[in-house]
């Protein structure tokens, strides 16, 4: 390593908590796809800051709608109105085809807050008897990193050390509908779930599985919760991973890419019926709602709309498809491609995940290894498929030893 970057590295050490481990880079500047590092070394970002970067870094109209909205007015809390909210929530009400949303900042609390929209519908408008709902998630979620949420993590890492975990959580395998229906029973409040689970690996569930967990939550008057905040927003093709299969949860959780990769902005999005079973006083956020995040709110909302980022999305995941099966059997054992987003599980006989990801790095591309012996990427949305085609070749030549 350069000295400069190991000074910072060492710096940093000293007082931030290590509850990361990150790969040993350190970036002073991005624009779209590519990052520099403080050395001025160039990278292509094949990460997006787990696709929150989706429009890339700096995206110029992202950055003007923030702009024009710090010369103006930051944060009122919701003690009072403010101009921008409203705009947001009406533009992203509509795209979700659905009446309300409620702000939030990080996709933790977005989780948390469908959560208690789940056991407060449960208890007030399905008559569930109370502290008696539950939730069904799924094997193998990630959902975020807080106290309830990690107690339903199967992940030993995310989990252990933790507890209590908090109660009425079910577990059932990811993609088997059968074992989704039984485990509902006349307490079951809600399924949560990722429509394709991206911590996991990008793990895609058999066609067909989302319809049939829309049709059985239906059936059994459960609500269905999609976690689409890694997975939404253009991410695979089209604007939710739901709409692959033509599926509309009741409840759509969105963060990451929402604030447009400039601040944390997440919101729970679903019709009267179910998220107006909150009232004022049960649920809320210091900055939930603020004007700045409603304003790139609703410049990203703007800018999904013309359909551009989900096509480009789309075009380059079957280019990208094409390019990565090339690459099994050759220090790959197996890829998984939706959209622009790839699980790449590694030949343990080539090294470690994070071994293939240091060897990237030196060789200008950025990736993140998740659970071991899997490569995760999701390339920012503008990135250009001649960059894929050379960050494909940088893979190749790595995994080549
Ligand atoms: N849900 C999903 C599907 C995620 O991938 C993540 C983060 O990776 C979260 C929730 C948590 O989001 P945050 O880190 O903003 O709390």
């Amino acid at each position: 390593l350069d000295a400069a970057t190991s000074a910072i590295i060492t710096a940093e050490a000293e007082h931030v908590a290590h509850n990361y481990h990150p790969l040993p880079v350190v970036i002073a500047r991005g624009e779209g796809a590519w990052v520099t590092d403080v050395e001025g070394k160039r990278y292509l970002d094949l990460l997006s800051a787990y696709s929150a970067l989706n429009f890339g870094h700096r995206h110029p109209a992202i950055l003007a709608a923030a702009q024009e909205q710090l010369a103006r007015l930051t944060l009122t809390s919701r003690a009072y109105h403010n101009d921008q909210l409203g705009v947001f929530a009406a533009a992203l009400a509509e795209m979700c085809g659905k009446d309300l949303v409620l702000p939030m900042n990080t996709g933790a609390e977005a989780v948390e807050t469908g959560i208690k929209v789940a056991r407060a519908w449960g208890y007030r408008v399905k008559g569930i008897a109370p502290d008696r709902a539950t939730v069904i998630v799924a094997g193998g979620n990630f959902h975020g990193r807080t106290t309830t949420i990690v107690g339903f993590s199967d992940d030993p890492q995310a989990r252990d050390d933790f507890g209590p975990y908090a109660a009425g959580f079910r577990t059932v395998p990811f993609g088997d509908a059968a074992a989704l229906e039984a485990a509902i029973d006349e307490n079951t409040a809600a399924v949560l779930l990722e429509p394709i689970q991206g911590e996991a690996g990008v793990v895609i569930p058999p066609e067909g599985y989302l319809r049939a967990v829309r049709e059985i939550t239906q059936r059994h008057n459960v609500l269905f919760i999609a976690d689409e905040i890694q997975s939404g927003l253009g991410r695979v093709g089209e604007t939710f991973a739901c709409d692959r299969e033509g599926v509309v949860p009741d409840v759509y959780l969105l963060g990451k890419a929402l604030g447009g990769g400039i601040l944390p902005l997440s919101a729970v999005v679903g019709d009267r019926d179910v998220l107006g079973v909150i009232r004022p006083g049960e649920h809320g956020s210091t900055f939930g709602g603020n004007p700045l995040a409603s304003a790139v709110g609703t410049r990203v909302v703007e800018m999904l709309a013309t359909g551009e980022f989900q096509r480009r999305a789309a075009a380059l995941g079957e280019h990208l498809q094409v390019k990565l099966a090339e690459l099994v059997g050759s220090g790959v054992t197996a890829v998984r491609v939706v959209g622009l987003w790839a699980g790449i599980d590694i030949d343990p006989a080539v090294g470690t995940g994070r071994e293939v990801a240091e060897r990237m790095i030196a060789r200008g591309v950025l990736v993140k290894d998740t659970h071991g012996q899997t490569i995760r990427i999701a390339p920012p949305l503008v990135v250009r498929s001649t960059e894929l085609d050379w960050a494909v070749e940088q893979l190749r030549l790595v995994l080549a030893g």
